[in-house]
């Protein structure tokens, strides 16, 4: 269990600051959204990660997703270690790269062709591309809280009304480009009939998470998918599921196996590359041939396929062919998500738990959470509280309340019993005073 000490954390923190950033390399670990100093990693290994003042911490970050067997899983160690004495990378193919897409092909009937880049960012951005050089249309239909990456493209958010094209989220997009992409209400179908009916004939594709991970856990309701194939088909669409987090995650052939829905195009990243910096993006073969040396759209990456990273990925699939996998993924989240819930309750805390699988978020608040303007009635101010009672306990949870908590297969009972002790002190606590 974790004391609390911070003390060289801090220091590496002040350090980092002077050479990097904002002492970080991806804005969220800097721990903005709940205040005080990120630990610094030294090392993990199963569940369990250690910081450079020695305090072990119960991980449910798993890098944001990617571990889906935990930290220095020996397979994935091993891999690695045996393809980077061949070489870290040559520029040329190898066999690996086949090897890792016969495997994502045969978890993913949708797939005909796809292609690796190195983040899940630059996998979206090419299939954005992709859809617009196949539809020769240029808009593009998204939904408030979902991420896909810091692609141009994406980094936009609603405008005023279901009808009116977005706004950028960050400066530096031009406007000009964020008017090509409407955000509209995750959930609302109605909401996507509306603005195809009208837009149709100039919207190339329709990219949706199809379980929402980055607005915290958020399900999609019963139909909604489906309703998304069906308007696409209509008006000539491409339907691009974004399956970064849930592809491997809530069941190996991802989203589009658990809810039965076939998107047009797939984007993955996370899990695929076992740890190391992956991503990926296929589909139909007719969509997938427009892409270059085969035609006119332009992609590449000097990285991309990585043996290393190849090797991680493969070996990390491997693993989770085994049957048993998924279905005690299943029971472990089951018992954190039912624990935490019971916990919140006997402390008459009203919290609302969202869980697909192995991926889930307890919102602070005591509505439902269907979207994102939802997710943004939780208490955050009791969220940080909650986050740092739960890191000073040696639990390590995503510093924002709008974030998954992920279970891997290196998470024992003990680990998930330690985590609803531990919340349930906290509970009981925030119960007592007002936030
Ligand atoms: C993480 C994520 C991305 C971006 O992937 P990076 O590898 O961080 O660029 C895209 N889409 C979703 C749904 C993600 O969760």
């Amino acid at each position: 269990m974790a004391k609390g000490k911070l003390k060289k954390s801090q220091a590496a923190f002040d350090r980092a600051k002077k050479s990097i950033a904002g002492g970080v390399n991806s804005p969220v670990r800097a721990f903005r959204a709940v205040g005080g100093t990120p630990p610094f990693i030294a090392k993990a290994r199963g569940s369990h990660l250690t910081d450079i003042d020695g305090n072990d911490y119960i991980d449910f970050v798993a890098s944001w997703g990617p571990l889906i067997l935990g930290h220095a899983h020996p397979a994935v160690v091993e891999a690695i270690e045996r393809a980077a004495r061949d070489g870290s990378t040559f520029g040329a193919p190898t066999t690996r790269e086949t090897a890792l897409a016969e495997e994502i092909k045969d978890a993913f009937p949708s797939i005909d062709l796809l292609r690796m880049t190195s983040s899940g960012t630059e996998a979206v951005m090419s299939a954005v591309r992709l859809a617009r050089a196949f539809t020769g249309r240029t808009r593009l239909v998204k939904f408030d809280g979902c991420y896909h990456g810091h692609s141009d493209s994406l980094l936009v958010k609603a405008g005023s009304g279901a009808t009116t094209f977005g706004h950028p989220s960050s400066p530096g997009v031009p406007p000009a480009l964020a008017r090509n992409t409407l955000s509209l209400r995750y959930n609302d179908a109605n909401a996507v009939a509306d603005v195809l009916k009208r837009h149709g004939d100039d919207v190339a594709a329709v990219i949706v998470e199809p379980v929402a991970g980055n607005m915290g856990v958020v399900p999609p309701a019963d139909g909604f998918l489906q309703a998304l194939r069906r308007l696409t088909r209509k008006c000539g669409a491409l339907l691009i599921f974004d399956e970064v987090i849930t592809g491997f995650r809530i069941a190996r052939g991802g989203a589009q196996q658990r809810f039965g829905v076939s998107p047009d195009l797939t984007v993955l990243g996370k899990i695929i590359g076992g740890g190391l910096p992956v991503g990926c993006f296929g589909g139909r073969k007719d969509v997938m041939e427009k892409l270059s040396p085969l035609g006119p759209v332009y992609q590449a990456g000097t990285l991309s396929g990585n043996p290393l990273a190849m090797a991680a990925g493969l070996a990390t699939l491997k693993e989770l062919r085994n049957p048993g996998v998924y279905p005690r993924l299943e029971t472990k989240s089951r018992l954190l998500a039912d624990g935490l819930a019971g916990e919140a309750k006997r402390s008459g805390l009203a919290v609302t738990s969202n869980r697909v699988g192995s991926m889930m978020t307890l919102f602070f608040t005591p509505h439902r959470v269907a979207n994102y303007d939802d997710a943004l009635r939780s208490d955050t101010v009791r969220f940080a509280r909650f986050h740092a009672g739960m890191l000073a306990r040696g639990v390590y949870l995503a510093p924002s309340q709008f974030e998954a908590a992920f279970v891997s297969t290196a998470h024992a009972a003990a680990d998930l019993r330690a985590a609803v002790r531990a919340a349930g002190e906290i509970f009981a606590e925030l119960a007592e005073s007002p936030s």
